[in-house]
């Protein structure tokens, strides 16, 4: 059986942070590929052309044979549901133990996804600790533990693992922020990234 994760996100825009946390995972688990899913439509956010972050996607993984893009996403109209890209993915790529990459910040909101106390079993968890408050390694365990705990009075058991990876304060909202204020963001993003956003002349107007 292979191993295949998912790694969803709305990647506006893909930044090192994003990387980084793929190639642990890829290393961590023995996974064969990371399938990043660039979100259609997120749920709770206002977002660059979906062109544009596919793009940027594209440039910055197509260097690594192990990372490939799926448009699951594309075939839906609607809102984008976790539980939905899964689904379709088990459909594509039959006989995987599944993963999905989160980081803890994503991780703490499962329990209130739509339908996310099936979508908790139907995959491991792989989590890339963030930095939400100045955590500790043992603070983000503790509070995955919290998130297994809400899971299972919803009688869901999800199995967890910490990416071993340092926390890296890069957030695709601290690069948008750069962009509007003409700050550099050389070595946040990819080169090719950098030399995208510039092209298209993307983040500089956009409030938030
Ligand atoms: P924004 O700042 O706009 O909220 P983001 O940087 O969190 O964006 P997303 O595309 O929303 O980027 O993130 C996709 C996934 O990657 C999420 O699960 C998020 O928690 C995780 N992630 C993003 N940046 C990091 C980082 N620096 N360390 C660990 N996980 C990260």
């Amino acid at each position: 059986m292979q191993q295949l994760a998912v790694f969803g996100g709305t990647f506006d825009p893909i930044h090192w942070g994003h990387l980084l946390v793929a190639e642990t995972a890829l290393h961590q688990v023995s996974l064969e590929k990371v399938i990043w899913v660039p979100t259609l439509n997120p749920p709770h956010k206002e977002a660059a052309l979906f062109e544009h972050r596919l793009q940027m996607l594209q440039l910055a993984i197509k260097d690594n044979p192990a990372f490939t893009v799926s448009l699951v996403e594309t075939n839906r109209s609607g809102t984008s549901y976790a539980i939905n890209t899964l689904i379709d993915l088990s459909a594509c790529y039959p006989n995987t133990h599944w993963y999905w990459i989160v980081g803890l910040d994503t991780f703490q909101t499962l329990p209130g996804w739509y339908r996310g106390h099936e979508l908790a079993q139907m995959c491991d968890w792989l989590i890339a600790p963030r930095q939400l408050g100045g955590e500790t390694i043992t603070q983000s365990k503790l509070i995955c533990k919290q998130v297994e705990q809400q899971l299972k009075e919803q009688s869901a058991i999800v199995h967890w693992q910490l990416l071993n990876i340092p926390l890296v304060g890069v957030s695709s909202s601290l690069i948008r922020k750069f962009c509007r204020e003409g700050k550099s963001i050389r070595y946040l993003v990819p080169e090719a990234v950098r030399s995208y956003i510039t092209n298209n002349n993307l983040y500089s107007y956009k409030s938030e």
